[in-house]
Order: structure tokens, then sequence, then C-alpha cells
């Protein structure tokens, strides 16, 4: 556990954590909506810090990441807890519980990924952004040794603790969960606009490339995904984009991606995106 960052305190013990849009207002002993940021006699504590839920080398095309150092392994880093409810999430045991972990520190992660001689960590598995203190020591220190830092990330993130983190990252893959403002917000829990400022941010600071999984039933309505296509071409052209199939899990159990639809949808996107690709089969 450790003193988190970015929040207030209120009157009566209650506090205010300011690191995500959500802005939870928490009660002491309670938690906020990412179940990882806890009012502990009136202090936020990140009850992630220092727990990890996996560490593993992977091709850095597996975050994805097609365009950013192409060819070269990463060490990938998760811990627990997510600001998002997506009913099918594929990772939901370390998201919405608490997985087995091992402590370290982030000077012991730069470490291992000096010995393993990997150019880049990786912020994935669960929500970086709620693993905010650790994610940030670990790329500061990472980035001294000459290492580039990589988050996997759904981009729901206020702005000052970004800003913050931003010099430190060289790469992103930011998940774009479709695009419609409404089912952002009563599927997933965030605010679609948010996600598309804060993308746009990224593309103006660092290497990034978009994964949009496309889920029956949920975000697949043609219009919509078109409607994607274009924004994001209108922020830049060559950002890559990853158009994934999507298969049942957690709490939701539609039949997985038609794989004809998804091929139409990369052919609707090749006609205003360069790097789109189809992946997840
Ligand atoms: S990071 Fe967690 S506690 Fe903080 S505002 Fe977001 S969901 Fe709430």
């Amino acid at each position: 556990m450790k003193e988190g960052r970015y929040y207030e305190k209120l009157n009566g013990g209650r506090l205010q954590c300011r690191l995500c849009p959500h802005l939870c207002k928490i009660n002491k002993e309670n938690v906020g909506k990412c179940g990882v940021r806890k009012n502990k006699n009136g202090e936020l504590i990140s009850l992630n810090y220092g727990k990890i839920s996996g560490l593993h080398l992977d091709p850095i095309e597996k975050k994805p990441i097609h365009f950013y150092l192409e060819g070269t392994q990463t060490l990938s880093v998760g811990s627990f807890g997510c600001n998002f409810r997506c009913p099918f999430c594929q990772n939901h045991i370390i998201a919405k519980s608490i997985p087995p972990t091992r402590r370290m520190s982030p000077k012991e992660i730069v470490e291992e990924a000096v010995r393993k001689g990997v150019p880049s960590i990786s912020y994935t598995y669960n929500e970086p952004t709620v693993f905010y203190e650790m994610v940030l020591e670990t790329a500061k220190l990472g980035k001294k040794r000459g290492l580039k830092n990589i988050l996997v990330t759904n981009g729901y993130i206020e702005k000052e603790p970004l800003e913050e983190l931003i010099p430190f990252i060289d790469g992103a893959n930011v998940d774009l969960k479709g695009f419609n403002p409404q089912i952002y917000q009563e599927v997933f829990g965030g605010d679609l606009d948010v996600v598309k400022r804060n993308i746009a941010y990224f593309h103006q600071n660092l290497h990034l490339e978009i994964t949009t999984l496309v889920v029956t039933g949920i975000n697949d309505r043609k219009e919509e995904l078109t409607g994607l296509f274009h924004w994001l071409a209108s922020i830049s052209p060559e950002i890559p984009l990853h158009l994934n199939r999507y298969y049942p899990s957690y709490q939701y159990h539609a039949d997985p991606t038609d794989i004809d639809f998804l091929l139409e949808m990369k052919g609707e996107a090749e006609k205003v995106l360069n790097r789109v690709r189809c992946g997840n089969f």
C-alpha cells in the first residue's frame, strides 16, 4: 500500500480521488469504482502498489504495438483493478477481483527488464491508469536506464495526472471501445469524449496505436464503426487501428464476432486509414 496521488480531502473524513474522470467521492474505509483506491483514515491509499499479478516477456506485437520497436520483446507487467466495467472483459480475474500477486518494487521491475535485455516495459493486463503511482515510478526509473515505456490502456484518466505521466511514456495502445456515447456510459462506464480527448493528446506526444474489439450486439453497428474510422482519420490517417475479434467471456455470451463482418469493416476502415489490421482470430 502507498498513499495515492491526485486526491483531495473533504469534510467528515471523506475524500475525492482525482485520478480518473469518475472523480469518486469515497467514504472512510471504502474504495472507489476501480476497487483499488481506498480511503484509509481520511487518506487515499493505492491498494495495488507493488503488487504484481503478471510479469512476462511478450513480443511487442502482442500488446498490440505493430509499428514501434517491431520484432522486439517487451517486459509486460500488470497488477489488478480497472475503472471500466465491460461485461465481456477477458481479464476480469485481475480487473474485477484481487488475484494472487507477488511483491516487486519499481526498481526490481526495471532491473528485470535490463537483465532480460529487452528494450521496453509494457504496463498492461489490467488498466495501468489505476496502477498510477507504480507505473509513474517504474517508467521514470526505466527511462533513466534507457528503456522505453508502453501503456496499454482504456485512456480514461484525468488531464493533470496524464500530463505528469506522459513525458516518461514512449508508446501506447488505447482501447477505443466503440463510438456511441450512450453505450460508452451505460455498458463500459465511461465518457467517450474524455477518451477521444486523451487519444488526441497521446497522438501529439508519443507513438499511438488503437484497438477496437468489435463486440457482437454492443458496438458492431456499421454506421458507428464508420464514424470511429473517420474520426480517427481526422486525427491522423497514419494511426494504426487494430480491429479485433471478440469471444464470449465474463458476463457476456453473444456469439464471437462474425469474421466476414470484421473483414468488411477492415475494408471500410482502409478507405480512410492507412494501417488497419484484424486480429484475435
Ligand atoms: S481512479 Fe479509482 S477511485 Fe480514483 S476516480 Fe477513478 S475509479 Fe474512482
